[in-house]
């Protein structure tokens, strides 16, 4: 998938890459922003702005700050409007390792709800404190354990229905996404 592919995760709230943005107007190298806000059918344009996007050293969180902001205006990492449209729609579907475990590292990152539950998961495998849960995820200690014990329903009802043993499941969990 498109966003898997993903640099090192954007810790939420930095802003610091935009110095290093291939769009940054500078006297040296001065860029029109309109240029990011092409119609449709202003090929030349569009063409202009990937091209710069091409060699964007910051391409990647560019794509996922727009994403994670739902930020659907303008070419953003390379794409228009119409072709990062499907990402926006399936971004709640992101299962991104990466993010899970700088999540666990302590990193403030945006995650998604699949993320979350993963994070939930491996701290509760790792025998992670309800409190550090909370910390990491920024819910109440009373929540975190409320995730726990959803934790362990799950890995109750799976060894009730049999299908197979839950460290092979965790590792298929795992495995698909990374
Ligand atoms: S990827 Fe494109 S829009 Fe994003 S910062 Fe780089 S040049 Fe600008």
């Amino acid at each position: 998938m498109h966003h898997t592919e993903s640099a090192e995760p954007r810790t939420l709230g930095d802003h610091t890459w935009h110095n290093q943005a291939a769009c940054l107007s500078t006297p040296a190298h001065p860029v029109d922003p309109e240029l990011f806000f092409p119609e449709p059918d202003e090929l030349d344009r569009i063409r202009a702005a990937k091209a710069l996007c091409a060699q964007c050293p910051v391409r990647q969180t560019c794509l996922d700050a727009a994403l994670e902001a739902g930020d659907r205006d303008g070419i953003r990492g390379g794409m228009t409007e119409e072709e990062r449209d499907p990402l926006h729609r399936n971004l709640h579907r992101r299962l991104d390792y990466a993010r899970v475990n700088a999540t666990l590292a302590g990193r403030d990152i945006h995650l998604t709800d699949a993320e979350r539950r993963a994070v939930t998961r491996a701290a509760y495998q790792a025998g992670v404190p309800a409190a550090r849960l909370a910390r990491l995820l920024k819910v109440t200690e009373e929540h975190a354990e409320k995730r726990y014990r959803q934790v362990r329903r799950e890995i109750r009802n799976r060894s009730v229905n049999g299908t197979s043993d839950q460290t092979e499941t965790y590792r298929d969990d795992f495995g698909t996404a990374a």
